[in-house]
């Protein structure tokens, strides 16, 4: 039986990047035998708002969210592309990149739930494996998602390309992008971001943070 090193694909908005994000790309990677994952910014959300950080601010925000770890790496394919940013897109680019490599697509509880409303979702079955990572009072999915997937463990998602789905316990953290920009409204830094990560949104005023906060590192000048 093939057993071969997944790759994980980990699409967001990612405005910005918060401790969740990190957290769920580490644990699938480590289940998977420490393997790489891509975290791919969209330009142009289909779903949700436009974000609040360009997508420059957003993938330098990434870059320093995930300098110290080796298995992530930041990708700005998405932001290249013209027009709404489908998954769909991105999986078929990754298919025709990797073969029959399989590949693993990361989403947290949240979107799983709402993935039937996504645009031609029935198609990702041929192209790429579901990692799902738990998220506070995110509602079930819906069975036509689940039929589609079967579950597996880790070791399934390595032995065929696609069509798979694990879902991890942990991590299982209650941290929103949304309450992270309200907290630097208001306070001008949250606990749930990195401190590289805090000092980029100072230096370039983002997120409408109030002037130099008391405690946060700045970059130099
Ligand atoms: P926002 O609050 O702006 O909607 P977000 O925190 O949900 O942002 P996104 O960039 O929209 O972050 O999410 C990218 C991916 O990360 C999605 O698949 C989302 O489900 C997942 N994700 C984000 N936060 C968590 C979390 N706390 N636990 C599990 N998955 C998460």
């Amino acid at each position: 039986m093939r057993v071969s090193a997944p790759l994980v694909l980990f699409g967001g908005t990612f405005d910005p990047v918060h401790r969740a994000h990190i957290s769920a790309a580490r644990a699938v990677s480590r289940v998977l035998g420490d393997a790489p994952v891509h975290l791919l910014p969209n330009a142009v959300p289909p779903h949700r708002p436009q974000p609040l950080a360009d997508g420059e601010q957003r993938l330098a925000m990434l870059r320093l969210a995930c300098h110290d770890h080796p298995c992530l790496t930041p990708d700005d394919w998405e932001l290249r592309q013209d027009g709404p940013s489908y998954s769909l897109n991105t999986l078929r680019h990754f298919r025709e990149q990797h073969g029959e490599r399989p590949l693993v697509f990361l989403i947290g509880a949240d979107s799983f739930a709402s993935l039937h409303h996504w645009h031609r979702w029935e198609e990702y079955a041929a192209l790429c494996h579901l990692a799902i990572v738990p998220r506070p009072d995110s509602p079930l999915a819906a069975d036509t998602v689940l039929a589609r997937f079967p579950e597996s463990d880790a070791r399934g998602l390595c032995q065929q390309a696609a069509g798979l789905r694990l879902m991890l316990k942990r991590p299982f953290l209650d941290v929103s992008a949304t309450a992270i920009r309200d907290a630097l409204a208001r306070k001008g830094t949250c606990p749930a971001l990195d401190p590289d990560v805090i000092a980029h949104i100072h230096r370039h005023h983002l997120y409408n943070v109030p002037d130099c906060q008391p405690g946060t590192k700045h970059e130099a000048p």
